[in-house]
């Protein structure tokens, strides 16, 4: 496959933007080789600056539920588009999407609209904070959620040791108040908790993870967490950016029957739009300036061209359940394809999938927090990667991520994959 276009704008782009990109994970750093350039997308399919053709499973990380270029979306913002980018002024359809999101996610009474995930799990720890008059917050290892300083920590080592920043320019000040626990372990949240008596604000967690690859809750989990925050009186944020409008038209928490006290969004909520939003419980939302003491605020927030397009792509979701189904059935025939091929090249790696998420890990480990996602054979990977780019299935650059299928997807397109799979790791093995 000819990628001299892409290589070529990679080197101009390491000149002007740090490491050629504007989000790290996009320069492939993690598969090695230069990233692919992409200049179009429609429906299953994204085509890159040397015409080249790929099959899309990561459909922009989440958001392109729909495929990419869905005709009502398309039709929604060119209308918006007519009537100027933005007024800085309250409008009507923030008012009708605020309404479609409490009607479709279970633990939202009131939401704020921001422009990112990132800003939404920033905003929302803020207002637990304020709320509860506490300082420290619990997150898990391996989940991410966004780039705010208080989530930049990695696990001590020991669940009940303090944070370390992830990166330079987070302060200590910062890191000691975020608590990190192992994902799926309950008795290591409880000892945080007890050892942190009436200190912790918000216990905040992705109720699947999309960030370590795909990690499903273990039964009783997040009933568990539920439990203990109604005990402690804990704000628990279920950090929905990725698993929201995706596992279910009200996300992982009608998935899952467990209500939140506060949820974030972002991703599918923008129809490719960049929108997230926080919301939950109309007494702790009103804590949020104007109506409380609580400050956030966001020249672009509610952006009418950004809200019409997330309008028209919720809209959509909300009349059509039958896309969850669609996509359940198409992420259990990958899954099963998957596996088949495993069984017959003698391999036992591990696929983990729910509805439209899944990750093929390169161990023979169940797949349960970071750790076990960590004994992945992440070399292998990155061959594996190229394999399948070369037979022209766009995945994410990363054993760490969940790859995202949309309704674009067909039965034929779904062989293809189940196909390139197969004979992309017959080639990487051999
Ligand atoms: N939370 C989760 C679970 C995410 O997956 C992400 C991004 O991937 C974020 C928050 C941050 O969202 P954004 O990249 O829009 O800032």
């Amino acid at each position: 496959m000819n990628r001299t276009a892409s290589q070529a704008l990679f080197e101009r782009a390491q000149h002007f933007i740090p490491g050629g990109v504007n989000s790290p994970v996009r320069a492939f750093r993690a598969v090695g080789g230069s990233p692919v350039f992409i200049k179009s997308a429609k429906g299953a399919y994204v085509y890159d600056e040397d015409g080249n053709e790929y099959i899309e499973l990561i459909n922009s990380w989440g958001p392109m539920i729909l495929g990419h270029g869905h005709e009502l979306i398309h039709e929604a913002v060119a209308e918006a588009a007519q009537h100027s980018f933005s007024f800085g002024a309250p409008t009507r359809r923030e008012v009708e999407v605020a309404e479609l999101i409490v009607s479709m996610v279970p633990s939202v009474e009131k939401v704020r609209m921001v422009n990112s995930g990132t800003e939404a799990t920033m905003s929302a720890i803020r207002v637990a904070r304020g709320f509860t008059g506490r300082d420290k917050i619990i997150k898990f290892e391996g989940c991410y959620h966004g780039h705010g300083d208080s989530f930049l920590i990695a696990a001590g080592s020991g669940a009940a040791t303090f944070g370390q920043p992830d990166s330079p320019g987070v302060t200590r000040g910062v890191a000691n108040d975020t608590l990190t626990a192992p994902y799926n372990d309950l008795e290591a949240v409880r000892q945080l908790v007890d050892a942190n008596k009436n200190h912790i604000a918000a216990l905040i967690l992705e109720p699947v993870v999309g960030n370590m690859g795909c990690v499903l809750p273990e039964p009783g989990f997040l009933q568990g967490l539920r439990k203990l925050c109604d005990e402690e009186g804990i704000v628990l944020i279920f950090d929905e950016v990725m698993t929201g409008f995706r596992l279910a038209r009200g996300g992982a928490q009608e998935r899952f029957g467990i209500t939140p006290d506060m949820t974030t969004m972002g991703k599918i909520i923008g129809g490719g739009m960049p929108v997230g939003a926080y919301g939950g419980k109309a007494e702790i939302m009103n804590w949020v300036s104007p109506a409380g003491p609580v400050y956030q605020a966001g020249t672009l927030s509610g952006n009418p061209i950004a809200m019409a397009a997330g309008q028209a792509m919720l809209q959509y979701l909300n009349a059509h359940p039958e896309v969850y189904s669609q996509l359940e059935t198409a992420g259990s025939k990958l899954a099963a394809g998957f596996n088949k091929s495993l069984q017959k090249l003698g391999l036992d790696y591990t696929v983990n999938q729910i509805g439209s998420m899944y990750t093929l890990f390169f161990t023979n480990q169940t797949v349960k927090d970071f750790p076990s996602a960590k004994t992945s054979d992440l070399v292998l990977f990155g061959k594996y990667f190229h394999a399948m780019l070369n037979r022209g299935i766009y995945l994410g650059p990363s054993q760490f991520e969940s790859m995202f299928l949309s309704t674009a997807l067909t039965d034929k397109h779904l062989d293809l994959i189940i196909a390139a799979n197969e004979d992309a790791l017959s080639e990487v093995l051999s």
